[in-house]
């Protein structure tokens, strides 16, 4: 088997690595770049090429096969990037450019899709949950995305938008989404989302990181309100995902996915909600960090 290649595609980083296989992911080599995103598509198909091209010499090897991990999905049948936040590559037909460009094989993933995979090779999945097939991968942050992995692989679906739950409806008090719809998942239960709550009680603008402390020091009934409201709301986001696909794990990562309430009283709204009258479903923290991206990329080699 051939190393595996992995770059994540981000706003404004992109990074490489090769791994020797998925048996053993100690990377040969871990580099980055800017993406310099501002200069347009034609650059970040440039900088990819640098990047690689750095890649070969520094490794003293080539690839056959590259995986991409990118902010949005590309498009199965008109073969073209949408619903990303590097609104740059929107409309680009990224894996043929890139393919070109570099003269290897390009598999695509979107990020949470690649978090999902990598979690499951190598991370929280593989330590708690080995035998786990349907591993449903959530990340929180500034958005709210999912992916899918199936048997180790990536499910990505007719739309390339499998594991997309962070625009299913959720709350009409979540107000109108950059999607065009009114009450996304990730207009609840995003980190802009659980801020605006905080700011809509008390007319303050502060940081989640501020509200989860306020939250902690039980000082502040406003952030206690707004951490138990994303609590409630997260577990009755994933019982909609819980009854539709019922995976045997999932995991949450992004900054919102590491607030340990969400692991209490979140796990305690999903049991109420879900349509069974117990939850058996684990529901982890990831593993690998801000290594998952890229890991994953790597993954998709293999797919
Ligand atoms: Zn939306």
């Amino acid at each position: 088997m051939p190393e595996l290649w992995g770059i994540d595609l981000g706003g404004t980083k992109i990074e490489g690595a090769i791994l020797p296989s998925v048996r053993d992911p100690n990377p040969i080599l871990r580099t980055r770049i800017d993406t310099e995103a501002h200069k347009g598509y034609p650059h970040i198909i440039d900088q990819i090429g640098k990047l690689i091209d750095l890649m070969k010499e520094q490794s003293g090897l080539k690839p056959t096969k590259i995986g991409f991990g990118t902010p949005g999905v590309l498009d199965p049948i008109l073969k073209t990037m949408k619903n990303c936040n590097s609104t740059a590559l929107n409309g680009m037909p990224l894996k043929q450019d890139l393919e070109k460009k570099l003269n290897v094989e390009i598999e695509l993933a979107n990020d949470a899709n690649c978090f999902a995979l990598a979690e499951t090779h190598w991370g929280a999945v593989k330590q708690h949950t080995p035998d786990a097939r349907m591993v449903f991968g959530i990340i929180m942050g500034t958005g709210v995305g999912g992916g899918l992995v199936y048997d180790g692989h990536v499910w990505s679906g007719r739309h390339g938008i499998a594991g997309e739950w962070g625009h299913n409806y959720l709350d009409e008090s979540g107000g109108l989404c950059y999607c065009g719809k009114i009450g996304c998942v990730e207009t609840v239960i995003s980190g802009p989302g659980t801020e605006r709550f905080y700011y809509s009680l008390t007319g303050h603008k502060i940081r989640l990181k501020e509200i989860m402390a306020n939250y902690q020091s039980g000082a502040d009934p406003a952030a206690t309100k707004t951490i138990e409201r994303l609590c409630f709301y997260f577990g009755k986001a994933a019982s909609v995902l819980t009854n539709m696909l019922d995976p045997d794990v999932i995991i949450v990562g992004g900054g919102v996915g590491n607030i340990d309430a969400l692991y209490k009283q979140g796990i305690d709204s999903l049991r109420e909600h879900i349509f069974n009258n117990r939850l058996d479903v684990p529901v982890l923290k990831p593993s690998l960090g801000d290594s998952a991206g890229v890991f994953g990329a790597a993954a998709l080699v293999n797919s």
